[in-house]
């Protein structure tokens, strides 16, 4: 089987890297002619574990290639993903799908033969449809299917989660396309992967109401985080028993500064939006998406009040700064909240992440980058932890109190446990415990 993906990000990457892995002719094509070079010189422009030797293993056996040519390379595929952005759209909030109908329009006319053209972009219900119609009007004789096909990998296991994932959603009502899209997640069925086939309007409200339910998930531990610190409850230990019940599950059910990345801030918000126009307001989704986004700025505050109230000209070590471990990807991170709040109170913020730095330093001004952990802590008068990467869960507290100013931390991960804390003399803030002064 041939296929092409159109978008070399995240999910064109991993994507292409993975279908190739399980047995099929790939080409994968971006516009950005830069990106393609770089990814042909063997230089993966994304942080994603085990993706680039993946990649470099597929490309040896000649069945995963780069381009940026479109024209040249779309033509002989038997299916063709869209695998584009899909941003909020500037004011209002509604998904972007500028970059889909481009690229569709692009593709186009370079259907000479049955195809089934694939939006993996996650994309608003109608937006098959409406991918059909512009096929139809630039190209009245191609013979296509327009399928959905949702992606739910997540940053930093993706892999993991392409190659066995929890299941897979499939969207037409074409026994054609049907057809050629079991045959190309048939090495998922093997190992019994659940392949849902759905309606295509059915699939694309699946990813939307999947990614809200866990934002819900994850805002509902936050609120439930604040109200154990006024009440002296243990939110971990909440969290704890309530994931217990198999009704419930454990995950996503962690405190933390706010829901981050590329995904779940734009798609609640683009569902939201499709609910207010569909004439269906989804309140929870609204309530979700505004508490959110406050959260964030509130943990500015959090830090500031750790700090005895006041941190004008004080010096803050900022550890992680991407959304979440093991990805670089700083879209909608919390970080970009809670530095801005810090700077905006006269801090002087130092930072490190261990992958994101490169990201970061395009979106964070007035920033000093520091090479380590360590680095950032000299001369500061607290250090915040806001991503849970690894490196972070064993600090050598000794060292870190010689550096710095005043030993405060403050701990939006809830990664140390407050009476540990205590003994290594840290003034210790976290999120849904409350921590008791010797
Ligand atoms: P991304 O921004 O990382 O990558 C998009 C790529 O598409 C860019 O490299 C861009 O240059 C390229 N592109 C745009 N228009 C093009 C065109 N006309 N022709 C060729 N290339 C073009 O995006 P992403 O994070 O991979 O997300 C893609 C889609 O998948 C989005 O709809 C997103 O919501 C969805 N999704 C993302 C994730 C994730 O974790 N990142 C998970 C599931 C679903």
């Amino acid at each position: 089987m041939r296929i092409a993906i159109i978008g070399c990000g995240y999910v064109g990457l991993v994507s292409g890297a993975c279908f190739s892995e399980f047995g099929a002719e790939v080409i994968c094509i971006d516009k950005d002619k830069t990106k393609i070079t770089e990814i042909k010189a063997g230089k993966i422009p994304i942080f994603e574990p085990g993706l680039d030797d993946l990649i470099a293993k597929n490309v040896l056996a000649g069945r995963l290639s780069f381009s940026s040519d479109l024209g040249a390379n779309v033509g002989r595929a038997d299916a063709i993903f869209i695998a584009v952005g899909t941003p909020s759209r500037r004011g209002d909030g509604h998904a972007d799908l500028s970059y889909v109908y481009a690229a569709v329009e692009e593709i186009s006319n370079y259907l000479t033969s049955y195809t089934v053209v694939v939006t993996k972009s996650t994309v608003p219900v109608g937006t098959g449809q409406e991918v059909e119609k512009i096929i139809k009007k630039s190209n009245s004789g191609a013979d296509c299917d327009v399928v959905s096909n949702p992606e739910f990998l997540r940053e930093g296991s993706a892999l993991e989660d392409f190659l066995r994932p929890d299941r897979v959603v499939i969207g037409t009502n074409s026994d054609r396309a049907r057809q050629l899209m079991r045959e190309l997640y048939r090495p998922l069925s093997l190992i019994e992967t659940p392949i849902l086939f759905t309606s295509r309007q059915t699939a694309e409200m699946i990813k939307y109401a999947a990614n809200a339910f866990l934002a819900t998930k994850i805002t509902f531990i936050n609120e439930i985080s604040d109200l154990c610190e006024k009440i002296d409850a243990d939110v971990q230990d909440v969290s704890k028993g309530m994931g217990m019940d198999g009704r419930i599950g454990s995950k996503f059910l962690h405190p933390g500064p706010g829901y981050g990345g590329s995904c779940f801030p734009k798609d609640t918000l683009a569902l939201a939006r499709t609910a207010q126009k569909a004439g269906n307001p989804l309140k929870i989704v609204e309530a979700v998406v505004s508490i959110n986004k406050n959260r964030k700025l509130k943990m500015a505050e959090k830090v500031i009040s750790a700090c005895d109230g006041g941190i004008a000209g004080k010096t803050i070590a900022v550890l992680g700064l991407t959304f979440k471990p093991n990805t670089d990807d700083m879209r909608e991170s919390p970080s970009l909240d809670i530095v801005s709040g810090l700077q905006a109170a006269g801090g002087l913020v130092k930072a490190f992440d261990p992958v994101g730095m490169r990201e970061a330093e395009q979106l964070l001004e007035g920033v000093i980058w520091c090479k380590s952990a360590y680095e950032a802590m000299e001369e500061a008068s607290a250090m915040v932890i806001i991503t849970e990467w690894n490196e972070f869960r064993q600090l050598d507290f000794e060292r870190a109190k010689k550096l710095m100013k005043s030993p405060i931390l403050v701990d939006l991960r809830n990664i140390y446990n407050p009476s540990d804390m205590l003994n290594a003399g840290f003034k210790y803030s976290c999120l849904g415990r409350t921590v008791v002064s010797k």
